[in-house]
């Protein structure tokens, strides 16, 4: 052993001889006092560290008391004067919005956290505080319990908000005294009555049905949830308008009117004694075209739930303007009401022209035409000044919040603020406005992912989707009433907008877009866009929050963005959309002058022309521009020109089985494979089992449907074949009902499998201004009006890249992609249209 100066060990030298006990002895004391010495260091230097860390400790609780006094004081003050409201975020000491940790945050939120590391060498740090301020603010507890802390401990992504301005209530003071009295034990038949006697409307009454009396137009205008759509026909019907025909109600969209009607119903069915329904909203739907419906009905493309004995009928707009096609003086009708004008759809502007025109006919048909927004001037004009009666607007002041800074991805804002609003805000329920199903489904998803397994930590979040596609029976999920503690969050499109009240609504996310149907006449290319919406609609939106109690609306851009971006309204549907079916429609009904026909707002002329110019292409219209044979045929289906064509086209072929089966599977839209996202490679192998040979995605839609009808619509089959067996349902459907509009048509329903090509002959004599050829790079041009397009990866053919191809649709997304393709011979379009293409030399 040798020892240092200080008598410390330097260096053990060990020589160990068994014989030497001595040295052996001196050996194992020496060894223990060193290790001794050494177990004595580590001691030191951890209690070292230890103290240290205690002292950061100490400071920094101390600096987290100080941080949650001065949140909680700067809230109060806010609470106080109302100037600016801030959802939690981020402050620094000074109370200040800590921008490093907004950073830190917002990658979070994109799930880059370990880049956020990396990028932020605070971030650990942060996180940690964040932690311990959460914790010390549960022990602590804060002066208002509502707008508790604990959000910083649930969640961690924000988005900063400032409040702009209020939108003023309207006639708040008439409100409590007409509450319905909710003390005393009352059956369900009378509380529903009472309930209607609450809504704004109701005063009106009878003012109302008189100026129906006097006036044979008349203009309603009234805030959304008065009890426009739900009240008036009913109204009328108790004062007899339904002893001389029907009152017929017109929606522009499909749910309202099936979602409207089930209400009306039940409205009505109470009074009818059939108080076994009344609690039971699942059941009303599944009853669906029973006798419940007997008096009150729906009527949408393909799905028509009336009977003899309907007296009231809500339909969507589209529905009305076929039923003139085989009842042109609606002689079946008392009252019509078109109803949401303000909408400007493409059919309710068509039915404008053709209504104006039927009442001078019929003096007895009374005509309302009822709008939530300030159009009414425009369309009491239209009709010969018309009076307006205006029911007046009851609503709480709403308060507009902005964002403070641009948000990059609205869906995760949207989320982010609904978990903010969830864990801070008093109780109430949420509606965020999405652009479709899709999102809708994104959404709904992440928001479950985030709140699963928290437990007792947040209250219960329901979450309630609503668009066009969803099943009946989910559908009325919205409208029930939010369970005591829980907070109903509702993930609606447009429809929400004026269409469908849904009440407790207290809080409005409006990220501020829609999809829109754009139409470029001089390409004749239509697509689906995301698009800013209008001021008008951001009204709109906002004001939902105010229906029941003052709301508050959080928008997800910001004011510079409302001010810069927005158009003040929505352009009509006419002036961007395309036009062959109305014209084909028009046509039909024996309008031939369209350029004179009265236009509320007339299309393009452009847009006007393309459509002639179709339906001359596919041999609809003559060279005069008459309807032929085949025209009429055609205007005989609810479906786009194209599609009807290649129905009317099978015949020649022989293939009208095989093609009523392709046009109902194009109809149900893309929801027929079903791609679970831990089974993708599965679902997808399945779907490829579809494809076999390349045949095209159509022929793949026919072979599915060929194979589950095989199976007797078997819904194992579905399941193992990851096929919507709703979808496929719906499906059939349409079929069924295609099938019988070839019966009218007399077209022979004939089946003719084995020839592919006779399959794609049919479809190529619709679909031939839809097609395409393949360029060196991969891409396609179309053929008529060159374009770069491309095969959608989801199709069968996105490897093959056949030399050319027709497609169904073309959507925009990243790219224009072309949705439903199927390879065609170049001769078949000289053969099939040879007014359309010619070869070249
Ligand atoms: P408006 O047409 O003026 O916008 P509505 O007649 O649609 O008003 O709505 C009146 C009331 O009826 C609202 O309170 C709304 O919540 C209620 N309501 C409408 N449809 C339904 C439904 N399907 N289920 C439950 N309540 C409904
Ligand atoms: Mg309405």
């Amino acid at each position: 052993l040798r020892y240092s100066n200080n008598n410390k060990v330097e260096e053990y030298v060990i020589h160990l001889s068994l014989t030497n006990a001595d040295s052996f002895n001196l050996l194992k004391e020496e060894g223990r006092k060193a290790l001794y010495l050494w177990i004595c260091c580590v001691f030191a230097i951890s209690w070292v560290i230890l103290l240290e860390r205690l002292e950061t400790f100490g400071k920094a609780s101390g600096r987290y008391k100080k941080k949650i006094y001065e949140l909680v004081k700067k809230r109060s003050e806010e609470d106080d004067t109302q100037s600016e409201y801030r959802i939690p975020d981020a402050y620094d000491e000074e109370g200040h919005v800590n921008q490093e940790k907004r950073f830190a945050v917002s990658l979070q939120r994109y799930n880059l956290d370990s880049a956020g590391d990396k990028m932020n060498p605070f971030a650990e740090q942060e996180a940690w505080e964040e932690h311990q301020m959460g914790k010390a603010s549960l022990k602590y507890g804060s002066k208002n319990k509502n707008q508790s802390n604990d959000y910083e401990y649930v969640f961690e992504d924000k988005i900063d908000f400032i409040r702009d301005s209020v939108i003023d209530g309207e006639n708040l003071d008439e409100l409590h005294s007409e509450l319905p009295d909710k003390s005393k034990e009352k059956s369900a038949l009378e509380m529903l009555q009472e309930e209607r006697k609450t809504l704004p409307i109701y005063p009106y009454r009878d003012e109302l049905l008189q100026a129906v009396n006097e006036y044979q137009v008349l203009v309603i205008v009234g805030e959304t949830g008065s009890g426009k759509t739900t009240q008036i026909p009913q109204y009328l019907h108790e004062a007899g308008y339904t002893k001389q025909g029907k009152i017929g109600c017109t929606q522009p969209r499909r749910v309202a009117a099936m979602s409207v009607a089930a209400r009306v119903s039940q409205e009505m069915g109470v009074k009818l004694g059939h108080e076994a329904f009344i609690n039971s909203s699942e059941k009303l739907w599944t009853l669906k075209c029973s006798e419940f419906h007997l008096q009150v009905g729906y009527s949408i493309r393909f799905e028509d739930c009336t009977s003899e004995k309907t007296i009231l009928k809500y339909m969507t707009d589209g529905m009305l303007l076929r039923e003139i096609l085989s009842e042109p003086n609606l002689e079946s009708y008392s009252v019509l009401m078109v109803d949401e004008a303000h909408e400007r759809t493409l059919s309710t502007d068509i039915l404008f022209g053709l209504l104006k025109d039927l009442i001078k006919f019929r003096s007895d048909l009374k005509l309302l035409i009822s709008s939530a927004t300030l159009d009414a001037e425009k369309f009491s004009d239209y009709f010969g000044s018309a009076p307006i009666f205006k029911i007046p607007g009851r609503r709480y002041p709403v308060e507009i919040h902005y964002t403070k800074a641009p948000e990059a991805d609205y869906i995760d804002a949207a989320i982010v603020t609904v978990l903010q609003i969830h864990v801070t805000q008093s109780p109430g329920d949420i509606l965020v406005f999405l652009t479709g199903q899709e999102e809708i489904e994104t959404a709904d998803e992440i928001l479950k992912h985030r709140t699963r397994g928290l437990g007792s930590k947040i209250a219960e979040l329901i979450i309630c989707p609503i668009y066009a596609n969803l099943p009946t029976e989910l559908q009325a999920k919205i409208f029930e009433p939010t369970p005591e503690g829980a907070r109903k969050v509702v993930l609606a499109t447009n429809i929400a907008e004026t269409s469908l009240t849904i009440d407790g609504i207290k809080y409005v996310i409006d990220p501020g877009f829609s999809k829109v149907k754009s139409y470029n006449p001089r390409t004749g290319m239509e697509s689906l866009l995301v698009h800013p919406i209008s001021k008008a609609s951001a009204m709109q939106r906002a004001g939902r929050s105010g229906r029941t109690g003052p709301g508050k609306c959080f928008r997800l851009y910001t004011l510079h963005n409302y001010h810069k971006d927005m158009d003040d309204n929505t352009v009509p549907e006419i002036q961007r959309t395309n036009l062959a079916n109305v014209v084909l429609i028009l046509k039909s009904l024996g309008i031939d002058d369209l350029v004179n026909f009265d236009f509320i707002d007339p299309p393009p002329e452009e847009a006007l022309l393309k459509a002639l110019e179709l339906l001359f292409a596919l041999s609809a219209l003559n060279k005069l521009g008459e309807l032929t044979k085949v025209g009429r045929r055609m205007a005989e289906f609810p479906l786009d020109p194209m599609l009807s064509k290649m129905i009317v086209a099978s015949d020649k072929d022989k293939c009208s089985d095989e093609i009523i089966t392709i046009a109902a599977m194009l109809s149900v839209g893309n929801s027929i494979f079903y791609r679970p996202k831990d089974k993708q490679v599965h679902a997808d192998n399945a779907r490829m089992n579809f494809h076999l040979g390349n045949v095209g995605d159509h022929i793949a839609l026919l072979r599915v449907y060929n194979s589950w009808r095989e199976c007797n619509y078997s819904t194992q089959w579905c399941y193992e074949n990851y096929i919507q067996v709703r979808s496929m349902k719906r499906a059939r459907d349409i079929r069924d009902q295609l099938e019988g509009l070839l019966e009218r048509v007399e077209i022979e329903v004939t089946s003719n499998l084995n020839d592919l090509d006779a399959i794609k002959k049919a479809i190529t004599s619709g679909f031939f201004p839809h097609s395409a050829k393949l360029q060196k790079n991969g891409s396609y041009w179309t053929v008529k009006h060159p374009q770069r397009v491309h095969i959608h990866p989801s199709s069968g053919l996105a490897q093959v890249l056949p030399r050319w191809v027709v497609y169904h649709e073309l959507v925009l997304t990243t790219k224009e992609y072309m949705r439903q393709v199927t390879e065609l011979k170049p001769e078949w379009l000289v053969e099939i249209a040879p007014h359309y293409y010619q070869l070249k030399d």
